[in-house]
């Protein structure tokens, strides 16, 4: 692979992840779909309310009965919720009815206990009259069968459980995670929590790169660490492409001595080369055991803004998510960037437009971690002026 653009790289690593976009829906149990991303509109089996019942606790009437009141009515019976088939209304009776309960065929309204009196097991006195419809639900008055209950892609909460749920749902169609195993690898790296040896750092790739997937709604089945050794890399990739749809890898791709995904993936028939960026600039992939492999450089920066842009939008569409649009914003002062490469800045947003946190280094996390966006200077440009609105891609991927 030799120089390529980002947009170039962007089309190749979409076509090795095309597999990703077919996975299949899963059917959840309605209960265990909090926050799936619903694969298919559901339309409601039923109408809701299931049938005509009482709003109030009280008596079921014809309205026409209880057009002048005072009226003492004989009670024929009581209805509670749960007590099945309802019998015939009579004009002129009542029955006693609980809220829930099935309006008796020919009754058209619902007498609150609070507007009653004189109560006794066969007569009630009526003080004030409804009109037919008063606290009856009608069947189907809030959704008939057949209607749009929940739309596709939506991100499941819990009003989305209890509608899918009235309308005896049992399982939802959900957008399938792509299984999403990351290796990251250096023989310096430890795991926060432990105590450095002089020259060893605390691996931060694995972390990012994890939430990064998992943010973007990936399921993220494993998170390993390699040392520089081939032997353990061939190990811990085996495992990865064993149980994930993608494999991301950081670190050992550049021109060092000891690039153990290189050195391990390059004879599998992997792509290594420079894609005309920065940061982000070294980029391998690869397909081992019919598992695609992104292998981003070690620098945090370069490896967090590789997900950015060449696999943030892919699993996004995978894992059923909408895209991050990028935006416009003015510079708030004037900007040089290097020929040849497109650049991605970090920078925040303000009133007055957007502002860089830091220098170009990508070893410089803390200030990636300052920035919420990244400006994206197209490949060609050397030069703007202060209020040039330019592309920013928003960093944040919570949804
Ligand atoms: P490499 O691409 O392996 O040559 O690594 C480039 C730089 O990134 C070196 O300074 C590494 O120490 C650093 N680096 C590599 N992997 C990680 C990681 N997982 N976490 C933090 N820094 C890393
Ligand atoms: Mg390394």
């Amino acid at each position: 692979m030799s120089a390529r653009s980002v947009e170039d790289h962007h089309v190749h690593v979409s076509g090795l992840l095309a597999a990703l976009q077919t996975l299949a829906p899963s059917a959840l149990p309605v209960v265990e779909a909090l926050g799936s991303i619903v694969a298919a509109d559901v339309n409601s089996p039923v109408d809701l309310p299931l049938f005509r019942n009482s709003q109030m606790d009280g008596y079921a009437v014809d309205a026409e009965s209880v057009r002048t009141v005072p009226v003492t009515l004989t009670v024929r019976g009581v209805l509670a919720a749960g007590s099945g088939k309802p019998p015939k209304h009579l004009t002129g009776s009542a029955f006693r009815i609980m809220t829930g309960a099935p309006i008796p065929e020919g009754a058209d309204a619902v007498i609150p206990v609070e507007d009653t009196t004189n109560h006794s097991e066969h007569t009630v006195t009526i003080e004030r009259g409804r009109a037919a419809g008063e606290y009856v639900r009608e069947r189907g008055s809030d959704i008939t069968a057949g209607m749009l209950l929940v739309r596709s892609g939506t991100r499941l909460e819990p009003r989305h459980i209890a509608a899918l749920a009235a309308v005896g749902a049992a399982t939802v169609s959900v957008y399938t995670p792509p299984r999403v195993a990351i290796i990251t690898t250096g023989a310096e790296l430890k795991s926060a929590g432990t105590q450095l040896e002089p020259g060893e750092i605390y691996d931060s790739n694995g972390p990012a790169l994890a939430t990064l997937a998992r943010a973007n709604g990936a399921d993220v089945v494993s998170v390993a660490r390699s040392t520089d050794d081939p032997d353990m890399f061939r190990e811990l990739l085996s495992y990865a492409t064993s149980v994930a749809d993608l494999v991301f890898t950081s670190g050992g791709v550049s021109m060092g001595d000891f690039e153990v995904v290189k050195e391990t993936l390059g004879p599998l028939g992997a792509q290594f080369g420079h894609v005309a960026m920065q940061p982000g600039g070294p980029q391998g992939t690869a397909v081992v055991n019919e598992v695609p492999i992104l292998s981003f450089p070690g620098n945090p920066v370069s490896t967090m803004i590789s997900f950015e842009v060449f696999a943030r939008g892919d699993i996004r569409h995978a894992a059923g998510l909408p895209p991050i649009a990028s935006q416009r914003h003015a510079l708030t002062a004037p900007l040089r960037s290097i020929p040849g490469k497109r650049q991605f800045l970090r920078a925040r947003r303000s009133n007055d437009g957007v502002e860089l946190v830091s220098g170009a280094g990508s070893h410089l996390v803390a200030a990636m971690a300052w920035a919420d966006v990244l400006l994206d200077i197209p490949a060609d440009v050397t030069e703007l002026d202060a209020g040039t609105l330019v592309d920013v891609i928003p960093l944040s991927t919570w949804y």
